[in-house]
């Protein structure tokens, strides 16, 4: 019972801050476009989860259409890797996600993790020579 009445007050309390929320002005977000292409891939993932399915998906669906056509039309790769991010199909491990020569070994050009030795928590090859964990602060670095 107790549980029960904690879990009212909690849902009164996330009511009454998202009525707040309403009324603040609205935010400006300066992202690296790398890391936008990250976040559209993690909504991708979220958006496949068979109860996602309410008005928000939707509103997120849309607007990972409106940064897509803003953003990345001009390179058909890219737009290949988008609509990939739909498709389970297309699901891999973190070592799998760029192409290797047989036999090379990877190296991460900022913190030297490698296939055999990556970060932890576990990196992602996001450029043949750049691990994930290492895209914050090359944004950093990258930020005028
Ligand atoms: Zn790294
Ligand atoms: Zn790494």
């Amino acid at each position: 019972m107790k549980n029960q009445i904690d879990e009212q007050d909690f849902q009164k309390a996330i009511s009454e801050a998202i009525i707040q929320l309403i009324r603040q002005p609205p935010i400006t977000l300066v992202l690296q476009r790398p890391f936008l292409l990250i976040l559209i891939s993690h909504l991708q993932l979220a958006l496949r989860h068979p109860a996602n399915n309410g008005c928000c998906s939707e509103s997120v669906r849309q607007f990972i259409d409106a940064m897509t056509d803003e953003f990345f039309t001009w390179s058909p790769a890219l737009l290949e890797l988008i609509c990939r991010g739909d498709d389970p199909h297309y699901d891999v491990l973190n070592m799998e996600i760029v192409a290797q020569p047989e036999g090379a070994q990877r190296t991460c050009r900022v913190c030297g993790c490698t296939d055999r030795e990556p970060c932890k928590p576990a990196c992602a090859w996001i450029a043949p020579d750049l691990c994930s964990a290492c895209l914050p602060a090359v944004s950093r670095i990258l930020r005028p």
